[in-house]
């Protein structure tokens, strides 16, 4: 029997299709039956949107609260922090419009019922940094996931969602998406006008410090695949910023968070001879970077550099002196609910490792590079702004569409809008929501049409991977290692490897320079020929092949970008080292890619920051 005969096609229409039941998805389903009370409303997630996404495991804090209600900050402080934060590259539309909304959301998981610990003499939500409230968050997502599975006319579990549909009747308009149910094979076609992406960031493009049956344990979620970049860059969507990479600093081995440690328990570091060096690197930095380093707080990726110069000096492990502060009893217990809340596994490694924080300062390091739009990075698509506050150039549709017709997106999806993070991602997926239905509403009757050439020749092309194991297996002969495929995990350790070597991941102190993106390129397009040839033995195998391809066609576009920006804008996150220094003269400014599927070919461009708030 043909792969395909037998294989069931379930179609699903909607008015409005949200990819992705993270943060985003949710707060996208959610608002969207808000505004569109008649609509239908579908989301659909490759996991359970119970505890899927990179808040699966809970979290002890969600990191960006305005506290409006008390006067502690305003949305325009907000975009101040980040702009700085991002060497003074941010959408500032974007992320005003998210700030502004963000503390609504928040109130709302409150009443959901996610318990916000509060100061007992005030009332106040408890903070542990200026912008973070701390949360007994174990169960965050099941409770954001209660109000998008009420809010939703269906959720569609376990269906990952491999390309996107275009409207055959006008060019540049989406009109759905196609997937796979990873349990029971069947193939979908979801048919609607507006579709919301919201499919979280990318992990295991650079090759992770943690290899080997250790490599499931980077810092983001080894789930998070970049099909919020390789959906849209697919349908022709321009996006930005896919050079900012992100590299944390992270305690070693567990990549535990060091957000309590230094903002609530008030821990320092210090190099391997129990000094402070962040003075060392100063001149050095202001030489690379002009003032930038002068600015407070100072900006992640200047923190990371000298971290790493540090290193490379011959001065490491970093520690982060976590004796003084486990002396009080208090603080040695916030020490460890800080992890058993949302990683646990850094508990683990620390008891398999014999470190007691109250005894031993643990070892830090930076994390191999991860791409996202919502942590302390704005890699992601172009979307237009808010009517009332985006500048002309910024707006040419509904608010967060891309510059595909009906194309919306949120959270890691979105470009430009960095430190928005779990509350923000959900407040911009009700942003999203919101403009989704009033783009529906808008187009009446009409309705885009999906070709029916289009989606069953993808269903081939979707299942083909099983197609090529089943045929290839016969001429193995021993191990895994077969002549006519490539299984979709030694693909993926073949783009790390291209991605670390050659476009500044850890084994080179995350240096590159325009040789090394060149050959990479070259690279990363023999390995785009051979996916051609994955091979999938099961319904899980296909999918790892399907996150293999989005993981790919995101690298591709990482490079593209690093090679089009002739500067280093963020020591600590990565180098140019054929331009070392910063230049604001040329590149004050954001990168836009476009990928043109049929010729394979990548178009750069330039768009302008607009400072908007002083
Ligand atoms: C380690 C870590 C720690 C963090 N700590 C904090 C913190 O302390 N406080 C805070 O506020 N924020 C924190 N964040 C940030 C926060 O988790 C993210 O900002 C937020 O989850 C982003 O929302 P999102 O919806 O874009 O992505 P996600 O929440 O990751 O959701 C993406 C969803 O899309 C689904 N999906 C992916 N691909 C497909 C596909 N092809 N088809 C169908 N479904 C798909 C995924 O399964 C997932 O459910 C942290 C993030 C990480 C990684």
């Amino acid at each position: 029997m043909g792969l395909l005969s037998g294989r069931k096609t379930v179609y699903v229409d909607s008015d409005v299709l949200v990819i992705g039941g993270g943060m985003a998805g949710c707060g996208a389903t959610y608002e969207a039956r808000y505004w569109g009370r008649d609509l239908n409303i579908v989301c659909v997630e490759k996991a359970n949107i119970e505890r899927s996404g990179a808040v699966a495991q809970g979290l002890y804090a969600i990191n960006c609260y305005m506290g409006m209600q008390w006067d502690e900050n305003q949305p325009e402080d907000h975009v101040r922090y980040a702009r700085n934060d991002l060497m003074g590259l941010v959408r500032e539309d974007l992320g005003y419009d998210i700030a502004r909304h963000v503390d609504s959301s928040v109130h709302k998981f409150e009443e959901w019922g996610l318990p916000i610990m509060k100061d007992p003499e005030t009332g106040q939500y408890m903070r542990e940094g200026k912008w973070q409230i701390m949360i007994h968050g174990e169960s965050y997502k099941p409770i954001v996931a209660e109000a998008a599975r009420k809010a939703a006319t269906k959720v569609y579990n376990r269906i990952m969602v491999t390309h996107l549909l275009m409207d055959k009747t006008k060019a540049n308009r989406v009109a759905g998406a196609v997937g796979f149910n990873v349990r029971t094979g069947d193939f979908y076609v979801f048919r609607a006008p507006a579709v919301i992406v919201a499919a979280g960031g990318a992990s295991h493009i650079y090759k992770p410090r943690a290899v080997g049956e250790g490599m499931g344990r980077t810092w983001y979620a080894p789930w998070s695949s970049a099909s919020a970049y390789a959906l849209p860059i697919l349908a022709g969507a321009k996006m930005t910023q896919m050079e900012n990479r992100i590299v944390l600093t992270r305690f070693k081995d567990g990549y535990g968070p060091v957000g309590a440690y230094f903002l609530h328990l008030k821990t320092y570091t210090e190099n391997c001879n129990g000094e402070e060096y962040e003075s060392t690197w100063y001149e050095n930095t202001k030489e690379l970077v002009g003032d930038y380093i002068d600015r407070h707080p100072v900006p992640t990726c200047l923190r990371n550099h000298a971290i790493l110069e540090e290193i490379k000096a011959g001065r490491g492990p970093i520690r982060m002196v976590t004796k003084e502060a486990f002396q009080d009893p208090h603080k040695e217990t916030i020490g460890w609910e800080n992890f058993l809340g949302m990683t646990i596994g850094q508990a683990v490694v620390w008891a398999s490792q014999n470190i007691d924080p109250k005894h031993t300062n643990p070892e830090l390091t930076t994390s191999e590079p991860y791409v996202m739009g919502s942590h302390a990075t704005c890699s992601g698509a172009w979307a237009s702004g808010p009517e009332d506050y985006a500048p002309a150039e910024y707006q040419w549709g509904y608010n967060r569409m891309m510059t595909v017709d009906g194309l919306f997106g949120a959270g890691d999806t979105i470009g430009g809008t960095a430190h928005k993070f779990s509350s923000g991602s959900f407040a911009e997926g009700r942003i999203a929501a919101k403009a989704a239905v009033n783009y529906v509403k808008d187009l009446g009757k009409e309705r885009p049409q999906v070709s029916e050439a289009e989606y069953q020749n993808l269903k081939k092309v979707v299942f083909q991977p099983m197609e090529n194991y089943e045929v290839g297996r016969n001429e193995i002969v021993a191990g895994t290692v077969s002549p006519s495929y490539l299984l979709p995990i030694h693909g993926l350790q073949r783009l790390e490897k291209i991605m670390d070597e050659y476009v500044g991941g850890i084994s080179s102190h995350y240096m590159t320079n325009e040789p090394l993106l060149t050959r990479g390129l070259e690279l990363l397009g023999m390995l785009k020929e051979d996916l051609d040839h994955l091979g999938a033995e099961d319904l899980h195998q296909l999918q790892r092949a399907w996150e293999l391809q989005h993981r790919v066609l995101a690298s591709e576009s990482v490079t593209h970008h690093t090679m089009f920006r002739t500067e280093t804008r963020w020591p600590g996150y990565y180098y140019r080292g054929d331009h070392m220094k910063l230049d604001d003269k040329d590149w004050h400014c954001f990168t836009l890619s476009q990928y043109d599927r049929e010729s394979g070919e990548w178009a750069m461009e330039k768009a302008p920051v607009y400072h908007i708030v002083d």
